[in-house]
């Protein structure tokens, strides 16, 4: 299993089942399994996501699907049976692929079963009510399928949640797989500088964020309202707040039925 790197130096490093960092670890794991582990670096490093691994409160890591293939072509899919276009993963190397990371997170000290997610079109639409509850586990391994998709014997043993980041069809998981991990990590407490910024962000108790201006004061004729420019704190909470309730009003009204009174 590599473990992504701190910095890019680290890049080929892998760690052991038996690494004292990793049994020390205490902050979220996330596991990715996928075809292609490239396309995670740059995202994972970079960013919040990046400083928060460097800070311990979450760790990554890349499992490559391929090193699970039991053949000289280290083949990973196969055609359906019954017939049907393109080719499945399969069954047998997901499960061990799945199961070396389940063995390793048992050698984690205290760490319960990690929860593992497929990404699919047909799982449930992610919201920012499931990230809340899946930034309250240990660890969380991701199935990205690829191609036509995922043997089902694979999904029935060994998946606890199938999860769709919207009604269209993509390539592959991954790109689902990092819209997850992003959303859930800045949940952590720590992750994001600022927990009040967490408290006022859209989709919070189901309102949007108000409308927000920076420097210059005037642009293009447009000028920053008057009442964030007297320092009269309470009339400000009181603008954003209406704000927040227009804006979710013209916007999005179906967020109001979310809204904890
Ligand atoms: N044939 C599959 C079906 O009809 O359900 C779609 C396979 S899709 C081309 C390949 C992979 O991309 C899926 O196995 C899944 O991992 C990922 N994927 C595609 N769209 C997705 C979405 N909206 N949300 C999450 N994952 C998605």
């Amino acid at each position: 299993m590599a473990h992504l790197p701190n910095s890019e130096s680290e890049q080929s490093s892998k760690l052991s089942n038996s690494s004292a960092e990793s049994i020390a670890f205490s902050g979220l794991s996330f596991h990715f399994l996928t075809l292609f582990p490239e396309l995670f670096l740059q995202v994972l490093q970079s960013s919040l996501l990046g400083k928060a691994q460097k800070r311990g409160l979450v760790s990554f890591s890349l499992i490559q699907l391929r090193d699970f293939a039991t053949d000289p072509h280290r083949t990973v899919d196969d055609t359906p049976y019954g017939g049907g276009e393109g080719m499945l993963l399969k069954a047998d190397v997901l499960y061990s692929a799945w199961k070396s990371i389940v063995d390793f997170s048992a050698c984690e000290r205290g760490k319960p079963k990690p929860l593992t997610v497929l990404l699919s079109p047909q799982g449930e639409i992610f919201s920012q009510k499931m990230a809340e509850e899946l930034a309250s586990y240990s660890g969380i391994i991701f199935i990205c399928g690829h191609y036509e998709g995922v043997d089902q014997r694979f999904i029935d043993l060994c998946v606890d949640r199938e999860v769709s980041i919207g009604d269209y069809v993509l390539t592959g998981g991954e790109l689902p797989s990092l819209v997850l991990a992003d959303a859930i990590t800045r949940l952590i407490p720590g992750v994001v500088g600022n927990s009040r910024s967490l408290t006022e962000e859209s989709l919070e108790n189901g309102l949007l964020k108000y409308p927000q201006y920076t420097r210059p004061r005037i642009f293009k004729d447009l000028s920053v309202p008057e009442v964030l420019l007297k320092g009269d704190h309470s009339a400000i909470a009181e603008w954003r707040h209406a704000q927040r309730l227009e804006r979710t009003i013209k916007k999005r009204p179906d967020l109001l039925k979310l809204r904890r009174f």
